[in-house]
């Protein structure tokens, strides 16, 4: 069976960066929504916890249940509990909805800041804070997130100056939270009271060059084990649609993992591994061929290198990856 290793060193050394930037522990709170992008939510949540983190951001309770030994704080983003929890923080996403939360669940309230995806509007901010003390429901923090923290388009500042319009009318005793991975990365100095990072601390932060990643490590890798190896001759296809067509000798195995498993079938044909390894053909759903005769095949160790070849951005590449497959930590 394939498997993922799991460095916890690099994590650890991407926390430390985090951390500097943070400039304290508390103010971290690692994302581990979509099992922990693909990491493994508990694996990384005990991981979290030994190096000292004390919050946590998933999208569903069921999530947030998961992992609440680790934590004193765990935010849900997309959800509404039956019961309210002393640990958990539930997500208002939308004005019409406070009236679902139970009597007593403590509650982040979600302003529209120009991303247009999730949140109460600006006019709607007081009027929603009014319902929500009337309703019974404890507020914390208004937070929002931003549509273009890794693009230099200009919304990035727009965004800002409107959460920060709505810090400065907003009761004082409130939280405020407002960036992802690369708004903190971005920002010089970060002075807000939580950070919500996700696709940093696994390593795969894509910035604009203007931007520094200070050395952040991709903490997970990917192998696949050979099921079976045969010698091939100028003319031979290899897989499904026989895309693949052989110009010389040579060995191709074929590996225990597919698109089954998430790796992108949009990777056939043209992927390579981290070596040098071409692939030979089409991913199929539990097989892939490779020119290799290697009883064990590095397939990929930077998520982001894998997302040019399919195409898409590291966050899919890694979220696509089966809670099924075998995490170890390394
Ligand atoms: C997923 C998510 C994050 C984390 O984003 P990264 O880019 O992975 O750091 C932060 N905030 C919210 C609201 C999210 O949905």
């Amino acid at each position: 069976m394939a498997k993922i290793t799991i460095s916890k060193a690099n994590f650890f050394n991407n926390l430390d960066i985090i951390k500097k930037r943070t400039k304290s522990v508390e103010k971290i709170a690692l994302v581990l929504k979509d099992n922990a992008y693909g990491h493994g939510l508990y694996e990384m949540a005990k991981l979290a916890h030994e190096y000292g983190i004390t919050r946590a951001v998933v999208r569903s309770n069921a999530e947030a249940k998961t992992i609440e030994e680790f934590f004193e704080y765990i935010l849900v983003l997309a959800d509404i509990p039956k019961v309210p929890s002393k640990k958990i923080r539930y997500t208002i996403n939308d004005a019409q909805n406070i009236k679902e939360f139970p009597k007593g669940t403590f509650v982040e309230l979600k302003v529209n800041t120009a991303m247009n995806r999730n949140g109460v509007s600006i006019d709607e901010l007081n009027t929603s804070i009014e319902l929500i003390k009337k309703s019974g429901l404890c507020l914390e923090s208004i937070f929002t997130h931003h549509s273009c923290a890794d693009e230099l388009n200009g919304n990035y500042e727009r965004q800002k100056a409107n959460f920060l319009q709505i810090k400065q009318n907003a009761p004082k005793d409130l939280r405020f939270h407002s960036c992802n991975s690369a708004a903190l990365f971005r920002e010089e100095d970060f002075d807000e009271d939580m950070v919500r990072v996700g696709i940093a601390a696994y390593g795969c932060l894509d910035l604009p060059s203007s931007f520094k990643e200070d050395g952040l490590k991709p903490i997970l890798a990917l192998y696949a084990n050979k099921l079976s190896s045969r010698k091939i001759s100028k003319g031979d296809c290899v897989g499904y649609g026989a895309t693949f067509v052989c110009e010389k000798k040579e060995v191709v195995s074929n590996y225990d993992f597919g698109y089954g498993d998430g790796f992108l079938r949009a990777n056939s044909n043209t992927y390579k591994t981290p070596q040098g390894i071409e692939i030979a053909g089409r991913i199929s759903m539990d097989n892939s061929s490779f020119l290799s005769d290697a009883n064990e095949l590095l397939i990929f160790d930077d998520a982001r290198e894998v997302a040019k070849y399919a195409n898409t951005i590291s966050y899919e590449v890694l979220t696509s990856l089966k809670a099924n497959i075998k995490r170890e930590i390394i």
